[in-house]
């Protein structure tokens, strides 16, 4: 059945509070679960489900899939994946969602809702995930593949420095009902743990928001309040605003100012 048809069977009025601008071009859903080469009997999480769409090309992999999803409305459609092993669903809020339960080294395949992207990337970020599919708007993305003296912002830092970050494609407004505002993209995330053994995530996340507090203020202004001794970063250039440096400027500054507490 297509994804208006299933709408209007259950008479269900999409949320815009939620995100819910469903995908409704199959070719899309397929690609973007190919693209995170999904093998059988891996685990997947997906966020926010909907009325299926990418769920069903994931079960179809053979992938053991656990989805959360907040709106309960959602139920009698999703139930139709029941009849499989491979699928679980938590009908929850993710940002409360347990990540222990889906162990290590697993992926995450998701249309997201917009609005919560960032709380979501963070979340992932802090798990023992090793790839994520995600779409994201399409401004949110391009500024998540930003080079230095491009607009970037903390996240920009933080998602560059502990994962390989590429464009997986541009999909239009077109393939959505109701269709949003904005194009988005779907990025592909995929973890450096060599990276995640050397630093802490957590760590680096807070210093570099303190980096970027103030994006056309000076790495000076920023670090001032935080940071006690100043005179340790005697040798970095504290005068450049935050979006001029490279994401290896940012380690060099933060493995000082760990060296300095
Ligand atoms: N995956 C479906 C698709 O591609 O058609 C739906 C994507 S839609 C952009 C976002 C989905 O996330 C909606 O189903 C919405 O109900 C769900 N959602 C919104 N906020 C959520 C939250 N905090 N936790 C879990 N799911 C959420």
């Amino acid at each position: 059945m297509k994804i208006a048809d299933y709408l209007r069977q259950y008479k269900l009025n999409l949320k815009k509070s939620l995100g819910q601008n469903f995908l409704t071009n199959l070719e899309i859903a397929k690609k973007i679960v190919e693209s995170a080469n999904v093998q059988t009997g891996e685990t997947v999480l997906e966020i926010g489900p909907g009325a299926g769409t990418i769920t069903e090309f994931l079960i179809k992999k053979g992938a053991n899939v656990v989805a959360v999803e907040i709106d309960k409305r959602l139920t009698p459609i999703l139930d139709r994946f029941n009849e499989f092993e491979n699928f679980k669903i938590y009908y929850q809020d993710f940002l409360k969602f347990d990540m222990k339960l889906l162990g290590e080294n697993f992926k995450v395949v998701s249309n997201i809702p917009y609005s919560i992207t960032g709380m979501i990337i963070k979340k992932i970020l802090f798990s023992k995930f090793s790839t994520a599919v995600l779409m994201v708007q399409k401004e949110v993305g391009d500024r998540l593949l930003a080079k230095p003296g491009e607009d970037r912002s903390f996240l920009t830092v933080v998602v560059q420095t502990f994962t390989d970050i590429e464009k997986v494609l541009h999909v239009s407004k077109g393939n959505f009902v109701p269709p949003p505002q904005v194009d988005s993209v779907v990025l592909k995330f995929t973890r450096k743990e060599n990276i995640y053994e050397k630093y802490n995530i957590e760590e680096f996340w807070t210093f570099v928001s303190k980096c970027f507090e103030k994006k056309r203020k000076t790495l000076l202004n920023n670090l001032k309040g935080f940071v006690k001794n100043l005179d340790c970063f005697s040798e970095f250039d504290l005068k450049l605003r935050p979006q001029q440096l490279s994401n290896d400027d940012f380690l060099k500054l933060f493995e000082k100012y760990k060296g300095c507490k």
